[in-house]
């Protein structure tokens, strides 16, 4: 065994074409400790096999499948010996164009199905590249034996006990004498079925074989060279973040940009694993810490900026001095697995968000069925077109005189919702959409640009 044992998780910007595997690919050579290598499918591949999935017709899927094809042969030819892999992909993409053909209905099982075929040949690629620029002979393992989730598709659950076993039994053996490369994303149930852990996933399938392995590192290598005290496409002078506490950096990742998938830091924080996050195409910019503790502790370290908000309230006189409505109330959502943000209450109404464009096509979750299981009992009012805006940091909870600055600074704004309390990492709240970047650059310019 190493001395350190890490896991390094290359994100689908990284996995780009030759040029950037290669990039990776050095990256990994550079550092004997980087023993498991977790990939994401080449970028744009996993959208594109995602429209495969849609109710499109044969035609359509063939045409995909055939850009995927290509694609993934265009990196190959770029290999010193494109021989075997060669071979691999094309039957791969065999199988791809078997499914297009197929005349079959849809189903979130199959969906997973295709959507697996992304990592599946990136990691294929991947393991050859790194096996080319270290020289080294590289173990491609297939995640879907140790990555053992429950049947829910599109976003299945990990059993993270059999995943311990599996690792113990299949990867352990592997790493005292070889770099191991897996597929991030991509699981299986129980009866070897492929699964996926919803999209944006392999940076928690990262994690998942972080914590079954005891890594010491889980690094996250991406397009961003670290995390941000807010988005720099926002406020011009955001600074990257050195270090940051788990606490802070699991409600970011809730709340804020999308850097890190939001389940990452679960088994992080279940193992004490340190997370790095660093740039691929700029290894060499210092990236950021993700630690239990941190040396400085500031009030507010990072601001973040949440899109296309949906708020649902809904309001009931029967509330009044009854009990149960609010079970009532969440076992509707919890039926139709809806995930909620933010919650605030009063004596007769009850708020909430969802993570979702109210106005996007297609907005699934709040369907006319849920919306009518809902006014069933109670009046339901929607709101769309917002942002949720929260200050990550420290204490948040008990520094006394904070929110006169913060909503001092925002005079002129209809603040629609506040959450305060919870939790002592986060303060947040809803604007519309058209204010919250001012709001955003306000409130760094207040709280962060003067330190
Ligand atoms: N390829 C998957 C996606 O695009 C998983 C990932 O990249 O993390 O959602
Ligand atoms: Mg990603």
């Amino acid at each position: 065994m190493p001395d350190l044992l890490k896991v390094a998780k290359f994100g689908g910007t990284s996995m780009a074409d030759a040029s950037a595997m290669r990039r990776c690919a050095n990256i990994v050579k550079g550092d004997p400790d980087k023993k498991i290598i977790v990939v994401s499918a080449t970028s744009g591949t996993t959208n594109l096999l995602s429209e495969f999935a849609t109710d499109i017709t044969t035609e359509k899927r063939k045409s995909i499948a055939k850009q995927v094809r290509d694609k993934h042969l265009s990196i190959c030819r770029e290999l010193i010996d494109p021989g075997t892999v060669t071979g691999e992909i094309e039957k791969l993409c065999d199988e791809l164009e078997e499914i297009a053909s197929r005349k079959q209905i849809m189903t979130m099982m199959l969906r997973d199905e295709i959507l697996s075929f992304g990592e599946r040949l990136s990691s294929l690629i991947f393991c050859s590249i790194l096996g080319e620029i270290t020289g080294e002979n590289i173990h491609l393992l297939d995640a879907r034996e140790i990555i053992i989730t429950d049947n829910n598709f599109g976003s299945a659950e990990p059993g993270i006990e059999i995943i311990s076993v599996k690792c113990a039994a299949l990867l352990e053996p592997l790493i005292p004498d070889k770099r191991v490369v897996t597929q991030g994303f991509i699981g299986s149930d129980k009866n070897g079925v492929t699964t996926t852990l919803g999209r944006d996933g392999s940076d928690y399938s990262a994690a998942l074989f972080a914590e079954a392995i005891n890594a010491d590192v889980l690094e996250i290598w991406t397009d961003v060279t670290a995390i941000y005290t807010t988005d720099p496409r926002v406020v011009g002078d955001a600074r990257p973040i050195t270090e940051i506490s788990f606490d802070e950096a699991a409600e970011l990742s809730v709340f804020g940009a999308k850097v890190l998938h939001p389940a990452t830091m679960v088994p992080a924080i279940r193992k004490n694993i340190k997370v790095y996050v660093g740039s691929s195409i700029h290894p060499e910019k210092p990236g950021t810490w993700i630690v239990k503790e941190t040396r400085q502790k500031p009030v507010i370290r990072a601001i973040s900026l949440r899109r296309s908000q949906t708020l649902l309230t809904v309001h009931s006189l029967d509330m009044l001095h009854r009990h149960g409505f609010l079970a009532k109330f969440f076992q509707v959502l919890a039926n139709h697995k809806i995930s909620v943000d933010l919650v605030t209450t009063s004596e007769v109404s009850v708020a909430l968000t969802l993570d979702s464009d109210l106005n996007a096509p297609g907005n699934q979750k709040l369907t006319e069925k849920v919306l009518g299981e809902l006014r069933s009992f109670c009046e339901v009012n929607l709101e769309g077109n917002l942002s949720l805006i929260a200050l990550i940091g420290n204490n948040l909870d008990t520094t006394a005189g904070l929110s006169g600055p913060v909503f001092g600074a925002l005079e002129n704004v209809n603040i629609r919702m506040i959450c305060h309390g919870a939790s002592s990492h986060n303060l947040c709240f809803l604007v519309g959409e058209g204010e919250a970047e001012e709001v955003v650059r306000v409130l760094h310019k207040k709280f962060i640009s003067v330190l």
